[in-house]
């Protein structure tokens, strides 16, 4: 054997950490860790803005939510969260409105003082112009949801400008999530816990590594073949959970699957606050940015600089290779190369694919955290402790 471990995690995601983790402590057995990255955590990593000392997301804002009460006492081993409740605001030709949209959102924008019942008739009215027909793509389900003149205001352009795709080409269910309430209630989340790692995400995944029998190699890429622990030399040898992209595992043999990718340009101003809430999103055509960012908000609680704010602007474009891959596109040519990664997967000895990359699935932390919990235990559980096969 090349390496001497009972599992090799390619990737140090909450995927993968979290596999790690329950391996290491609950079955006593030997973990390698290894990443690319010069740090672990994967896109939850989180750091301190060196001129502010404000904790900054750097692969985008996180925020953990969950129903999943497995989850929820699971990560509560390792942190404690803060009472933040996510909420969002949208600035529309040059007025600030709240989102997701609701009651407050379709008065405002209507200058009315509906009742939920009215603002429910209205919308319904306005959405007549689909003649009761199931919307077929986005642009149709906005306005099913909705109705044409708040889809327009809030959805289409901003979906154009993360998609950089017609909304009339992208399928309907991009926003079947997005919740449209008749009520004043402008929680982001419907989940039941909610909140931020009280000393960082950073902290709170540090915590998940340190253990004795993990051991965590950064800057190291699972293809390289100049350093000891590659997929030449350890597939077939140890048993590895691969979390990286999918096809690039299969050296892209079906073709390359599509994503997004998102540039963040990070800006230190010499405010103490700058738009006065953490996300703000801008949802007109001739803004060439999604949302900003302002991370001091996440963490009122903390004692941060009082003369200086760190903001991210974030902007959306496809993903080259290269690039970081960050939310699938999921187009039809996409789900058939997953078919048939998929069935090369199957044929991989001893290999476990899991996490956003290694399923081309977005997932939420909560998402990622449990479905590695279940991995545990119907595939690496019954392997350990009962010697069955893992693939
Ligand atoms: P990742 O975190 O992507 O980890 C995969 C790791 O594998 C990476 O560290 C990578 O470097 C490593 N790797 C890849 N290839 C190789 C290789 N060849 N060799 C070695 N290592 C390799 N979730 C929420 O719950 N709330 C949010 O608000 C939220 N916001 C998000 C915003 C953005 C912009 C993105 C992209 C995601 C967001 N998420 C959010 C999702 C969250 O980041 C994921 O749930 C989580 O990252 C999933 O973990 P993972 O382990 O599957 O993947
Ligand atoms: N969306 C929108 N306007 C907004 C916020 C969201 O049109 O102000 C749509 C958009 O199509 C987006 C989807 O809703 O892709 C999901 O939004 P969410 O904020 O959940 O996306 P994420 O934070 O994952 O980028």
């Amino acid at each position: 054997r090349g390496v001497d471990v009972d599992l090799v995690v390619v990737g140090s995601g909450f995927f993968g950490l979290t596999v790690a983790e329950r391996v290491a402590a609950e079955h006593g057995r030997k973990v390698l860790v290894i990443d690319r990255r010069e740090h672990i955590g994967g896109n939850a990593y989180s750091e301190v803005d060196a001129e502010t000392g404000i904790e900054v997301h750097r692969y985008g804002a996180h925020l953990f939510h969950t129903s999943n009460e497995r989850v929820w006492e699971y990560a509560n081993r390792f942190t404690e969260f803060t009472g933040y409740v996510h909420r969002v605001y949208t600035t529309h030709r040059g007025e600030v409105f709240p989102m997701p949209i609701n009651l407050g959102t379709i008065n405002q924008f209507f200058r009315s003082a509906y009742t939920p019942d009215q603002a429910r008739a209205l919308v319904r009215e306005q959405a007549a112009e689909l003649g009761g027909r199931t919307p077929e793509n986005l642009d149709e389900q906005g306005v099913n949801l909705i109705g044409r003149p708040l889809y327009e205001a809030f959805i289409r352009d901003y979906t154009a400008k993360q998609w950089q795709t017609d909304p009339r080409e992208l399928p309907a269910s991009i926003i079947s999530r997005l919740p449209v309430r008749y009520t004043y209630d402008n929680r982001y989340f419907n989940d039941t816990h909610e909140g931020l790692p009280v000393d960082g995400y950073t902290a709170w995944i540090e915590r998940m590594a340190d253990h004795p029998n993990i051991e965590v190699r950064l800057g190291t890429d699972f293809f390289d073949e100049s350093q000891p622990v590659n997929k030449a030399n350890v597939v077939g040898n140890v048993p590895v959970l691969y979390t990286g992209p999918v096809d690039r595992y299969f050296d892209n043999a079906e073709g390359d699957l599509s994503w997004r990718t998102l540039d963040f340009e990070r800006e230190v101003l010499p405010v103490g606050d700058f738009q006065g809430t953490t996300v703000m999103n801008y949802p007109d055509a001739d803004v060439p940015y999604t949302r900003i960012h302002e991370f001091r908000h996440f963490h009122p609680e903390r004692d941060y600089v009082k003369d200086k704010t760190v903001i991210m602007r974030e902007f959306s474009r496809f993903a080259e290779r290269g690039d970081e891959p960050y939310y699938p596109i999921n187009t039809a040519t996409d789900r058939e190369r997953l078919l048939a990664y998929r069935e090369l997967a199957k044929g991989e000895k001893d290999v476990l694919f899991g996490g956003r990359l290694g399923t081309y699935q977005y997932l939420d932390m909560h998402m990622a955290i449990g479905a590695a919990l279940s991995m545990v235990d119907n595939k690496l559980t019954p392997h350990f402790e009962g010697g069955a096969g893992l693939a």
